[in-house]
């Protein structure tokens, strides 16, 4: 006779009851709290941003204010190296202003650097074409100041919110990229905070001022994540633009009429 064996099952945790009301609360009536509250706050946050934007392309402050709050982000990088480099660096940026689900936890370890302030439009060159802005920067401030001027960047990766620093360290793309590329292949130079605090322009082209090292720095920082230094601004391309595009739309019902 074969001896029986019992599995023992898990204790499963007793959830406490405000814990699961809540979740019922939240799942089952998401839309009160995002009517009530979500938009709302969303409108004032929006409007916010729209004013003070508008305030400092009037009084064309950003240029002046872009080496003050540069100095302020050397000045933490200088104290860091005067602590011992006791800990990793990080942008001092909230998980609730990125577009990753992620929760960035592991910023608490580190020594966070605060970037936030580099959230304008420092310059536009038509004659050069391009752009030169802070990393904070939104897809949509920037369209929305490019398009009255009859220009766009050539890759505008959809989401208004995504950052032009986020998609030059990170990865950005769009369906233009098939003609562009990627939206690092759109850009003609960084400004980055290095380690030691100083701060360094590395361009894609061989400038007669601009040793190998920082051409090289170039290439490297798309898809660094942050990890070689803080960008404090980028120039990036711009190409003229129309208000409107013309689309054809063709309707393919077989492979074959795609040929
Ligand atoms: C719902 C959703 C839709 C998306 N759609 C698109 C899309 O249409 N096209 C597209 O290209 N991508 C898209 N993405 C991906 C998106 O581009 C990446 O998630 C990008 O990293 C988000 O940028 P962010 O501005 O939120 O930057 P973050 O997430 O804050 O930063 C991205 C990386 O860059 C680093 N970084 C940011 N600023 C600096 C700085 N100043 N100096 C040094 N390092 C820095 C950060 O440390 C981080 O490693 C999407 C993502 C989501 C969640």
């Amino acid at each position: 006779m074969g001896s029986e064996t019992q599995t023992q099952l898990p204790v499963t945790e007793k959830i406490p009851v405000i814990e699961r009301v809540l979740e019922y609360v939240l799942f089952k009536f998401r839309w009160v709290f995002v009517v009530f509250f979500l938009l709302p706050v969303n409108i004032v946050y929006e409007a916010y941003f729209s004013v003070r934007n508008w305030i400092v392309f009037k009084l064309n402050s950003a240029p002046k204010a872009h080496s003050r709050k540069v100095a302020v982000i050397q000045k933490q990088i200088a104290d860091w190296n005067k602590n011992g480099r006791t800990r990793k660096m990080c942008t001092a940026r909230p998980g609730w202003l990125t577009m990753s689900f992620r929760t960035p936890k592991y910023k608490q370890q580190l020594e966070q650097i605060k970037t936030n302030q580099l959230v304008d439009i420092l310059e536009i060159d038509k004659e050069n074409g391009t752009v030169r802005v802070e990393p904070m920067v939104s897809m949509g401030q920037l369209t929305k100041y490019l398009l009255p001027l009859g220009y766009t960047l050539p890759v505008v990766p959809e989401l208004d919110d995504l950052t032009v620093g986020g998609l030059i360290n990170g990865c950005g793309v769009e369906s233009s990229g098939r003609k562009y590329g990627l939206f690092q292949h759109t850009c003609v130079s960084y400004e980055v905070v290095m380690a030691d605090g100083s701060l360094v322009v590395a361009s894609k082209d061989k400038a007669a001022d601009q040793s190998a090292e920082n051409q090289a720095l170039f290439y490297g920082i798309p898809w660094s994540h942050g990890t070689l230094g803080f960008l404090v601004a980028a120039t990036i391309r711009i190409i003229p633009c129309k208000p409107y595009v013309q689309l054809s739309y063709v309707p393919c019902n077989s492979l074959e009429v795609t040929y």
